[in-house]
């Protein structure tokens, strides 16, 4: 299935690749999140975004179908560092599930074979408490930045590839100092020093699109394909650099994306949701300078391929994976497709909605939902026809397939349920916590994710018309959303942050209560009632619902910073601080707990304290208008006046509505 690579043919000085072929080289994994397949010049884009893609693609081997196995980055990421499905990995989602190191990975087992390890990655939701740290002896998370919306929070490209570039340097390469393709002893490996495997992760074409200059001016139109040439542009550059210092003469780099990016496709606008091609279609290419001849490969290719092809080349012993090498068929071998497993789970393990599972093989797509869906891939590209009422035995043929892959599952995937002791308290105050998760073959067609996706929608709508400062749009959205679907849950969430943000607390805190007592209840919808409750003035009743939350799960750092403020509310000071300084130890960068701390500290009139820890938030992140008042009070209590009013300047700056700030200035101002 080779289409134009002259792989082990005449004219070639290329050795034919062999098992161990790579053995004693360095490895570079380069993984570009939410980037399409077809985004990238190589794999038919004329946007001109991915210059540096196609020269490796156009040098080494490039992958024509290779596809992703969930939609989302931790789960993604876990099956290329593990090389198995979420079924057998256990990783499932973002934020609520981890990787427990119990199988073996990439990193680990390039470390068994005596590489050195290091990764560095771009978004917060591959932070090392993740579990991808597994196998490697560094791993550089550190993410700038903070966010209710933690999937925001990245570093963008060039500050990813600084400190990957500087590890990779002070590594010396392998073997001889001149190394040429024809020297038969080049493969005898020197006994120092010893290889290296690097993980680099850039995160910018993720949400929220914003490249910056010249690719800001350059995509105007198009801000995502500005986010892919700001990547590749830094790529390219690192990979110059690291080419100038002759550290890719013996190194295998492998590119690939964790997901696409739907961009309105079938009605979804980033990712996660659905399994389409424009989400589950990755690139995926190999290079090595001199060992890898240029070439195509048509047949199928996916993300728990990288590991045992990887491992194969290095001539590390191998593991059992749910991937299989790709060398052979990178050479021209016929081998049959193993088929493709995808899920989308998300809105299942968020929203109850019915779990989203398929299989891909031989062109066909089975997509296994209350409605399924069956796509022919090369006939139908953008998957427009549904095929499933027409084809039905080549339907049943993916079916059993997957019914087989999924014995292999354990129950359905339950993120961090409450336990029993926290239940039966919150159940003694009247609310109905987490319904247990239903058997996948219960849901009906009124749970599918494609009658839901419209829902989906006015959830966007309603925050973007918050932000836009029209919180009756905003809430209007959001009645209609809850009227539609009364158990969508983070619907009354939304709707309740609307109507606190609109000074109507004592509205938030019916809503909430209503809506747990009716059993629409999650962990995140109870940490917002006990939030409300509090800001209501009903502390006790806010401890009662945020004391077994925090009790049951002591890394859930938003549930333990609100219990914080709560305890602070009810002047129990000393339980307040070890509350703070709790999420502060799993979370040292949380920039709003040591704002909360810090204000603590102001309220015991514990001055020095205070200001160390205000001064550690607005480091952290200087955008936090009550941080940097507080600082200002700080100062003025150390009668260091101007250093106070340069801070109350700067919280009007961020809010200039921020009262305290005003009356704070107005009183050291000469009139
Ligand atoms: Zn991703």
């Amino acid at each position: 299935m080779l289409c134009c690579a002259c792989r082990g043919g005449s004219g070639s000085s290329t050795p034919p690749l062999v098992a161990g072929a790579l053995r004693g080289d360095n490895v570079l994994l380069v993984t570009i999140d939410t980037l399409r397949a077809d985004h990238v010049g190589a794999y038919g884009s004329a946007r001109g975004a991915t210059p540096t893609l196609d020269r490796f693609a156009a040098e080494g081997l490039r992958f024509e179908v290779a596809h992703a196995h969930v939609p989302m980055t931790l789960p993604s990421h876990t099956t290329i560092m593990t090389g198995l499905y979420p079924i057998a990995n256990g990783v499932h989602d973002n934020g609520s599930f981890r990787y427990d190191g119990s199988k073996p990975t990439l990193a680990g087992e390039l470390k068994r074979a005596g590489y050195r390890t290091a990764a560095f990655v771009g978004a917060f939701v591959l932070d090392a408490r993740f579990g991808l740290n597994a196998g490697f002896d560094l791993y550089d998370d550190r993410v700038q930045g903070s966010s209710a919306n933690l999937e925001i929070v990245q570093r963008p490209a060039e500050a990813v590839l600084a400190p990957a570039f500087a590890w990779i340097a002070a590594n010396p390469e392998p073997k001889n100092p001149e190394p040429t393709n024809e020297n038969p002893e080049r493969r005898t490996p020197n006994a120092e020093p010893r290889p290296w495997f690097a993980w680099v992760h850039l995160y910018d074409p993720h949400e929220p699109y914003a490249p910056p200059e010249p690719y800001a001016s350059r995509y105007a139109q198009d801000p995502y394909s500005g986010e892919i040439a700001y990547a590749d542009a830094s790529l390219g550059a690192f990979l110059d650099r690291l080419r100038a210092a002759h550290a890719l003469d013996r190194t295998l780099v492998v590119i690939a994306s964790d997901h696409g990016e739907s961009l309105g496709e079938h009605g979804e606008r980033t990712h996660g949701l659905f399994a389409y091609e424009s989400t589950l279609r990755v690139p995926l290419i190999l290079w090595a300078a001199g060992s890898i001849a240029p070439g195509a490969v048509a047949a199928p290719a996916r993300l728990v391929d990288i590991m045992p092809t990887i491992v194969d080349l290095v001539g590390a012993p191998g593991v059992s994976s749910d991937g299989r090498s790709l060398r052979p068929v990178a050479g021209g071998e016929r081998a049959e497709d193993p088929g493709s497993y995808f899920e989308a789970l998300n809105a299942n393990l968020t929203r109850n909605w019915a779990p989203l599972k398929g299989l891909l093989r031989g062109g066909l797509k089975l997509v296994d939902l209350p409605l399924p869906e069956l796509y022919d891939l090369n006939a139908d590209p953008t998957e427009s026809h549904n095929l499933y009422a027409a084809q039905r035995d080549r339907a049943r043929d993916l079916e059993s397939r997957l019914d087989r892959l999924n014995a292999g599952a354990s129950a359905a995937p339950s993120a961090a349920p409450l336990d029993s002791d926290a239940e039966a308290r919150l159940r003694s105050l009247g609310y109905v916590v987490g319904a247990a998760p239903r058997p996948a073959r219960s849901f009906t067609a009124a749970d599918d994710p494609k009658r839901l996706v419209q829902l989906d929608a006015m959830l966007d709508a309603a925050a973007t018309a918050l932000a836009n400062g029209d919180a009756a749009t905003a809430e209007s959205t959001l009645r209609s959303v809850i009227a539609q679907r009364p158990d969508l849950t983070i619907a009354y969430d939304r709707l309740a942050f609307v109507l606190r943000a609109t000074g109507r607390i004592g509205e938030a805190v019916a809503l909430l209560d209503g809506a747990a007592r009716a059993g629409h209840a999650d962990r995140a919808l109870l940490r917002s009632l006990g939030a409300a409750l509090r800001d209501a003035g009903e502390v006790g009743r806010a401890l009662a619902v945020l004391e077994p939350l925090a009790r049951e799960n002591a890394a859930d750092g938003q549930t333990l910073d609100a219990l914080g403020q709560t305890y602070a509310r009810a002047g129990r000071f000393r339980e307040a601080e070890d509350a703070f300084r709790k999420v502060l130890v799993s979370s040292p960068n949380a920039s709003t707990t040591w704002n909360n701390l810090g204000s603590l500290y102001l309220a015991a009139n514990r001055t020095d304290e205070a200001l160390n820890a205000l001064a550690k938030a607005v480091v952290i992140n200087p955008d936090l208008p009550g941080a940097h008042n507080g600082l200002g009070v700080a100062y003025a209590r150390k009668g260091q006046f101007d250093r106070a009013a340069e801070e109350w300047k700067k919280a009007l700056a961020l809010r200039p509505d921020l009262a305290d700030a005003r009356a704070n200035l107005a009183k050291i101002s000469p009139r």
